[in-house]
């Protein structure tokens, strides 16, 4: 019998291209028939054909608090029945604003926008406009949304400028965009010693979330403050994922570094389209109406989008939350890689507070290369091994984890216990 999930994946397919609204959602890596979703509550989601999975995708990094959060949810309605839109100032917005702030020092000023995506095309922008240069930095793996100047692979030479990554890329968008290794010091000093004073900006994930988890060796975020603090470049940090998800105070402050400009979203929407993007006072004010860089949003700070936020951000305020959210995703990696041990499959992981990685391969990667170089075969099998034992990983082996303050010591216990059955009839 054809399950309802294949049922509407196929009927989607005839109407949305690939049957999805985002490329990863269609299980192209993993293969088999993605998941549709009907419900979620908590650490738990439940699919077309009523089954219940344990997320530990969480919408892709927002759902920190689980899914349908009583308090998030109730400030979604109250929002909603005072009107959806306005397209005009609401005191919410300044009270999202003073908050991120408050809670970065980095951030002086800050611009409210719907997608992680707007939020890094407008950051490179204010950063080209307030330095008055074109050229930008970024590191091969790190994924900064779909900007055209930011779909781009290495040139062929060390130092070269990159190339589309994507068809309808026109070269010229990229061709100002040099991609370098993470992690990689050498490459660096390298591009600013050749380049130093026509690069305008360098964004990184200062934890990489989109090519598996990479974090940063140590040594790699100070040299990059200081290489642009010496070139008169803007440090952006993307913290899009890392943002209120690796900690109150962000990567920025577990590592101590302090970027030019951050951009935010996923868990400050709490579940709703919005992202931010915000830093020095002076770079921010080149932005319109007071400046001569343009950035603008018909629904940009929409009040409904706020309220999910600004509940989300009160809660994860609690005294402990991050310690208590970073020893449940501490409890899990340990569990799979003993499980993984036990049972002789070469397996390694690793978190940082509340986002992890899982690696089929010997050590744990520090680059885009050694992320390519994880067993993707063996990770398919888990995944789908893991999916039928009601575990909803991410559908692919080069994407981040997400455990939320839902996911308590029964989920962890249970899936602790499906990695068992799963690991233990391996061979
Ligand atoms: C998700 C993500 C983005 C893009 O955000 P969207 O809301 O999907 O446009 C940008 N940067 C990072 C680091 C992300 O993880």
């Amino acid at each position: 019998m054809i399950s309802r999930n294949q049922q509407l994946f196929e009927l989607s397919q005839k109407y949305i291209p690939g049957g999805v609204n985002s490329p990863v959602r269609a299980f192209k890596s993993v293969g088999g028939t993605p998941v549709f979703f009907r419900r979620g509550q908590g650490a738990y989601v439940w699919d077309a054909d009523n089954r219940t999975y344990i997320d530990y995708v969480g919408s892709w990094g927002p759902l920190i608090l689980g899914h349908a959060h009583p308090e998030v949810i109730a400030a979604v309605l109250a929002a909603a029945h005072n009107g959806l839109t306005f397209g005009a100032p609401t005191e919410a917005e300044l009270e999202m604003a003073k908050l991120l702030c408050g809670l970065l020092p980095s951030i002086e000023q800050v611009r409210l926008v719907s997608s992680g995506t707007e939020a890094t095309m407008s950051a490179i922008r204010v950063a080209r406009g307030y330095t008055g240069r074109n050229r930008i930095i970024k590191f091969e793996g790190c994924y900064h949304g779909h900007d055209d100047a930011l779909l781009v692979k290495a040139g062929s030479g060390a130092l070269t400028f990159g190339h589309p990554s994507s068809a309808g890329v026109p070269d010229g968008t990229t061709s100002a965009t040099l991609v370098l290794d993470y992690n990689n010091l050498d490459s660096l000093e390298q591009a600013f010693s050749r380049f130093g004073q026509e690069i305008a900006a360098v964004i990184v994930e200062p934890v990489a979330g989109n090519m598996n988890l990479i974090t940063p060796k140590l040594g790699f975020l100070s040299t990059l403050r200081n290489l642009c603090t010496r070139h008169g470049t803007m440090l952006i940090f993307d913290e899009v994922m890392s943002g209120f998800r690796v900690g109150l105070e962000c990567a920025q402050g577990l590592y101590g570094i302090k970027p030019d400009l951050t951009t935010l979203g996923k868990v400050i929407g709490g579940g709703m389209p919005m992202a931010a993007f915000g830093g020095r006072r002076d770079i921010m004010q080149c932005l319109a109406p007071i400046g001569p860089v343009y950035q603008a949003g018909t629904l940009s700070g929409n009040p409904v989008a706020v309220a999910a936020g600004l509940a989300t951000l009160r809660l994860v305020q609690a005294p402990g939350f991050y310690e208590k959210l970073a020893a449940s995703t501490r409890r899990l990696m340990e569990g799979l890689t003993k499980t993984a041990e036990k049972h002789g499959i070469v397996f390694c992981a690793q978190q940082v507070g509340g986002m992890f990685g899982l690696y089929f391969r010997e050590h744990l990667p520090t680059s885009y290369a050694e992320v390519m170089d994880c067993n993707r075969d063996a990770f398919n099998r888990f995944f789908h091994a893991m999916l039928q034992e009601g575990v909803y990983f991410a559908p692919s082996a080069f994407e981040a984890g997400f455990v939320s303050a839902a996911h308590g010591d029964d989920e962890i216990g249970k899936t602790l216990a499906a990695a068992e059955r799963v690991f233990g009839s391996w061979k």
